[in-house]
């Protein structure tokens, strides 16, 4: 039994004080749920230290939304994976779609930034995912494959890395797969993912996109999804915290 990992995601929200507040209410409602999931949330940088000093002592970690593959230097406007350890993170994201599409990342990127995860001692939770067109076009595992080689670096063992499968397409689209296609893609990655990461049968394998407090009983529930990753959802403690108490259940 892989114990589930609910994360959320808060990208460009939530700063400052509405940051403090949601992490004041996603802690209150944690013990709860802690003895049957992991919980997760990822502020936006410049309040993550704040977050991690509200949620010091509870249940819930704190992870970045990004880090640069380098571990210092002239890299303006960007954040060491060490960095983020170093303000309270154990977690860091890479490779979301939002970040392959705005930033124009690759697959080489993202594994590199794993790599600088791992090196600072964070878990990263690297993201795949196919496009609207690439599903159409029958194209879906077959980018699953090719994003899993190229974005996992080496030394990824179950205990450092997390895969988010969020097809792009159903991220903040209220649009998800059916199960039947969440199993599909979840089965296929938990195969490919078996020369990439050690222990691959304890990997936890989060699926993302529109996950809500409606659907997430039935989406946690499939074959190989080990928690979710959550978005809009996670911005509102209550909703976060009914998506936890369903695959605490
Ligand atoms: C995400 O961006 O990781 C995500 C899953 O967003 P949403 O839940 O809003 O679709």
């Amino acid at each position: 039994m892989i114990r589930p990992l609910i994360a959320g995601n808060w990208k460009m929200n939530a700063a400052g004080a509405d940051g403090r507040a949601l992490a004041e209410g996603v802690g209150a409602g944690a013990a709860e749920v802690a003895s049957a999931c992991d919980l997760l949330v990822c502020p936006p940088a410049v309040v993550l230290a704040a977050v991690a000093d509200v949620l010091a002592g509870s249940a819930v970690a704190v992870g970045g939304q990004d880090c640069h593959e380098a571990s210092s230097g002239a890299h303006t406007g960007d954040l060491a994976a060490a960095m983020l350890a170093e303000a309270g993170a154990s977690f860091v994201i890479v490779g979301h779609s939002e970040r392959r599409a705005d930033h124009g990342e690759s697959d080489g990127l993202v594994q590199a930034k794993a790599a600088a995860a791992h090196g600072a001692g964070l878990n990263a939770i690297i993201c795949i995912g196919e496009t609207e067109a690439q599903r159409d076009a029958g194209e879906t595992l077959g980018v699953l494959s090719g994003q899993i080689a190229g974005s996992i670096p080496e030394g990824a063992a179950a205990a450092n890395t997390v895969i988010a499968y969020e097809p792009v397409w159903a991220i903040g689209t209220g649009r998800t797969p059916t199960v039947d296609e969440v199993a599909a893609a979840h089965a296929h990655i938990r195969e490919q993912i078996e020369t990439k990461i050690a222990e691959a049968g304890e990997a936890r394998l989060l699926y993302g996109g529109s996950v809500n407090p409606k659907n997430a009983r039935e989406l946690l529930a499939v074959d190989n999804v080990n928690g979710a990753l959550v978005g809009g959802a996670s911005l509102e403690a209550a909703s976060f915290l009914e998506i936890a108490r369903q695959a605490a259940s």
